[in-house]
């Protein structure tokens, strides 16, 4: 018979505990293939987000329209940059009356605002407020650059502070849209702390067509047709951001 003292009882407890630990390392062996779980979770990330991407920008469903708002930028008194007689707030107007004619004529599924057709003054905050009020889904602003007639090209401005990735990825598809197509130098997608940008609620861009001091660029920009030519090119350019049929 075996006589417990109390080395023999000292000796049990250290036992149990190296079983205990024992069994704790077995249960422990689990987290090891952690290791992969997190693997597969960093290999499955790009596919994830490239889905939140695509559902970012394909919200829209079948039978509500996508209502783009269209804001030719100055008007009135304000006549922006000017150049050998013409004036931005005139070229820009005549740009984003193309556009709604195009997309209203030619695509289905849109609606389009504009935030003034004719010539006149409108506050840079009441521009936002409109698209703001009538639930725009996307704020399209034109304008043209200017500036000592050295510089020349096309840019595109998003708000420089927090957008959504729906904002970045429209203006990737509407810049590289246009860029590629306008034959005048690509200055790049830019960001900017511009009013129209900061305060539309819904994701928006500020198109800067061409530079009017620019002696080429005017020249093109004088032409009734070549603006007709930015318009609808501007409207196939929302129209393939939002994938819209054609009527
Ligand atoms: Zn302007």
């Amino acid at each position: 018979m075996l006589r417990l003292d109390k080395t023999g009882y000292m000796f049990i407890i250290f036992l149990s505990m190296f079983f205990m630990l024992g069994t704790l390392q077995v249960d422990a062996t689990p987290e090891q293939d952690e290791g992969s779980i997190e693997k597969s979770k960093v290999t499955d990330e790009p596919e994830a987000e490239q889905k939140l991407r695509t559902a970012d920008v394909t919200t829209q469903s079948e039978d509500q329209p996508v209502k783009i708002f269209l804001d030719p930028g100055h008007g009135g008194d304000d006549a922006g940059a000017q150049s050998n007689g013409i004036k931005e707030k005139d070229v820009v107007l005549d740009i984003a009356l193309k556009t709604k004619e195009v997309l209203d004529n030619e695509y289905e599924g849109v609606e389009t605002k504009l935030s003034r057709s004719s010539d006149k003054f409108i506050e840079l905050e009441d521009r936002a407020q409109q698209a703001n009020d009538w639930g725009a889904d996307y704020f399209t602003s034109f304008h043209l650059n200017s500036f000592d007639g050295s510089a020349s090209g096309f840019e595109s401005y998003i708000y420089n502070g927090n957008v959504s990735e729906e904002t970045k990825t429209r203006q990737h598809h509407v810049h590289t849209y246009l860029a590629d197509r306008l034959e005048v130098d690509d200055r790049g997608k830019q960001s900017a702390n511009y009013s129209v940008l900061r305060n539309t609620s819904m994701s928006s861009i500020l198109l800067e067509y061409m530079f009017i001091d620019d002696s080429d660029e005017n020249e093109l920009l004088q032409k009734e047709d070549y603006r007709d030519q930015l318009g609808e090119l501007t409207a196939e350019s929302i129209a393939d951001t939002y994938d819209l049929n054609k009527k």
